[in-house]
Order: structure tokens, then C-alpha cells, then sequence
């Protein structure tokens, strides 16, 4: 773990995840060893991640608020949407049996990035998915 920054505290990237706790730690070591980032970046959590932004209207403004605070304060320039499967966000909200469509997340995560790239056109985006073993793959960018 890299010591905390004490003078610049500028973070490059923003990250939204899933409230869902069996991802919380092979996220953040994802974060933590991925070589651009090193653990320095700015998190945002909601259920769903990417789709309960999409879905509720009151979490995305919330959630684009902090993006603004993201820039000023950090500057970030890149957006991380990390999704997973057998999300209790995406049953809920989408009424499905069960979660193991790879294709609907990827979905979510462009319709999101278009939402991302209209009210910030700057913006890098990736939208990464994670599954049930652990492996978190890239499957959209910009
Ligand atoms: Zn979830």
C-alpha cells in the first residue's frame, strides 16, 4: 500500500462500484496494484452501480454532483464503472431470476458511458466487469 499523498492530493480517476460487499476487497486490489492508478483515485458506490444511475434519477444527480466535486477538487479525467454479475441491484430493478448475462452488463455500461460523455465530453471512460470468481474484465472504453 503506497503511503498517503500529504501535498498534492489530486486523484486521475473516478470510481463507481456496486454497494455489493463480496466485491469490496478484489476491487480495491485491483485498484491498488493496477500500475496507472496505485490505489490514488476518488470512489463512489451506489446498488447497481452503472444501472442504478441509469434507473434512479435522484442517485445520478447525486452521483454526477461528486463527479463535479471530483474535478475541481482532484481533477480527475477518467471515469472506472466497475459492474458484476449476480448483482441484487440488477434483479431487483430489471426483475430477473438470476444475473449472468455478461452482453446485458456491457449494455448498461455503454448506455451509462453515453450519459457519462453528454454531461462530461472530456471524459476517459472504461467499464470494467467483474464475475463471480473474481476477474474483473474491460469491456467498454473510451
Ligand atoms: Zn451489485
Amino acid at each position: 500500500m503506497p503511503p498517503p499523498k500529504t501535498i498534492d492530493s489530486s486523484a486521475k480517476v473516478g470510481v463507481l462500484a456496486c454497494i455489493d460487499p463480496r466485491y469490496t476487497a478484489r476491487l480495491e486490489k485491483f485498484l491498488v496494484d493496477d500500475k496507472e492508478l496505485h490505489g490514488d483515485y476518488d470512489m463512489f458506490c451506489l446498488a447497481g452501480a452503472e444501472l442504478g444511475a441509469i434507473t434512479h434519477l435522484k442517485w445520478r444527480k447525486v452521483l454526477f454532483e461528486h463527479i463535479k466535486l471530483m474535478i475541481e477538487l482532484h481533477k480527475i479525467d477518467s471515469i472506472y464503472c466497475f459492474s458484476h454479475l449476480d448483482c441484487g441491484a440488477y434483479k431487483a430493478f430489471l426483475n430477473l431470476e438470476k444475473d449472468d448475462d455478461a452482453n446485458l452488463h456491457s449494455k448498461e455500461l455503454r448506455k451509462f458511458k453515453k450519459m457519462i460523455l453528454k454531461n462530461f465530453p472530456d471524459m476517459a471512460f472504461r467499464g470494467y466487469l467483474m464475475d463471480l470468481e473474481g476477474n474483473i474484465k474491460l469491456v467498454v472504453k473510451h
